[in-house]
């Protein structure tokens, strides 16, 4: 008998999580290492927001909260769908997690079982194939590509539905790419879910980081019928610079939310007490530390898909959302470093940090082997120096 579970065996780290962790370990070595890993805003957590946890821990709100989240968090969670999305919800149909990737993971456990079919289109967020896996639904890859601005194509999305279709993943805006999905993509996309009954798992932790004037709409906004089928998943990690409080929160059907309820109180008990205190303030509080965040992340953005589109044989769209840029450096592959051949963007990404003390996460984690993804929540003086090293990377190349 093995020691280790199946599960477990089948199970390797989060790459996005194993690189921050390779670069920081380097950098406690004493090298300087640029950072283009992990997608964690290097911003502070605004002060009122940390405010409103020295108050809770002051006042010693430091005990078990109800399982799915204090009231007064879901409250504050109704009230931003209502305003942002035209959203409404009950304190029923709302749960808050430790983490967005929590509950993705409690809402794979409540809805999927054996046989189950989920549909991700790539290049996917590292973490959902596994979590469905973790559920013993399949994962089904549907490819998107570049010169479609990495968007689902209605003809693919159809042909990879069967009668065990049981959800969709969307992400949009969506990390790797920050390609973003329209209304009228929305649109075509809960057609299909209503007419083939499945569910849509909208991944909207990215909504508030978006450019160029653009409007974000959740699918769940598109009538009764498509918001009966369509659980969101959020959190307050990316918007608020909170990566570390760990507070992800649901919203969807009473019965699914009930059901990941129970799960989550037979496992982790409520999400941290402070955090939620903290969180409610993140939500009702003052959001112009957001605006500053997203224009200086746009600047970055404006900056970093420029200096890699000047790079020969280095094309890179401009992402719309999110904070990451997903450039294709597949024309460097078959290019060799004092003997050694890159091959793939594994290798690539290894060359980068071995030899330009630049870290970033291979293509192939989400999918699509011929790019890398660049995470631009750092400084622009990083962002900077990071493309030159990774310039002066390439010409050692041949
Ligand atoms: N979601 C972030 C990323 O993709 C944080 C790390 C993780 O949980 O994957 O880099």
């Amino acid at each position: 008998m093995s020691i280790l579970s199946r599960r477990a065996r089948s199970l390797k780290p989060s790459p996005t999580l194993a690189i921050n962790a390779k670069a920081k370990a380097l950098q406690a070595q004493g090298i300087r290492v640029i950072s283009f890993g992990a997608g964690e805003p290097d911003f502070d957590t605004p002060q009122n927001i940390k405010t409103a946890a020295i108050k809770a821990i002051e006042e010693g709100f430091t005990k078990y909260t109800p399982v799915g989240g204090i009231d007064e968090l879901k409250d504050a969670i109704i009230k931003k769908f209502q305003i942002d999305n035209g959203l409404t919800y009950k304190r029923s149909e709302i749960l808050v997690s430790c983490g967005g990737k929590h509950s993705f993971y409690n809402l794979a456990q409540a809805i999927f079982d054996q046989g189950d079919e989920v549909i991700i289109p790539s290049p996917y967020w590292v973490s959902y194939p596994p979590m469905v896996a973790l559920a013993e639904a399949s994962p089904v890859i549907v490819e998107t590509k570049e010169e479609n601005g990495f968007k689902l194509r209605m003809e693919d999305l159809k042909k990879a539905l069967t009668p065990r279709t049981k959800a969709l993943v969307l992400n949009s805006p969506s990390n790797p790419t920050g390609s973003v999905y329209f209304k009228e993509d929305l649109e075509k996309i809960a057609e299909l879910a209503i007419e083939n009954n499945f569910f849509v798992i909208s991944d909207e932790i990215y909504e508030k980081i978006v450019y160029d004037d653009f409007k974000f709409i959740s699918i769940a906004s598109l009538g009764e019928e498509i918001k009966k089928k369509t659980i969101i998943v959020h959190g307050v990690a990316k918007t608020y610079a909170m990566t570390g409080w760990r507070i992800g929160y649901t919203a969807g059907p009473e019965e699914i939310i009930s059901a990941m309820s129970n799960i989550q109180s037979q496992s982790t008990s409520n999400p941290t007490s402070i955090s939620q205190k903290a969180s409610v303030e993140a939500l009702l509080g003052p959001q112009d530390e957001v605006k500053r965040m997203v224009s200086a992340f746009e600047k970055r953005r404006n900056y970093i898909v420029q200096r890699l589109n000047e790079i020969p044989g280095v094309h890179c769209l401009n992402p719309m959302g999110a904070f990451y840029v997903f450039p294709n450096f597949s024309s460097y592959y078959g290019q060799s470093y004092q003997g050694k051949k890159i091959s793939n963007s594994t290798e690539m990404a290894d060359y980068f940090l071995e030899v330009a003390r630049v870290a970033v996460v291979p293509g192939i984690e989400f999918g699509a082997d011929q790019f890398l993804r660049l995470s631009y929540a750092t400084s622009m003086e990083e962002i900077e120096e990071g493309m030159d090293r990774i310039e002066e990377a390439l010409k050692k190349l041949s």
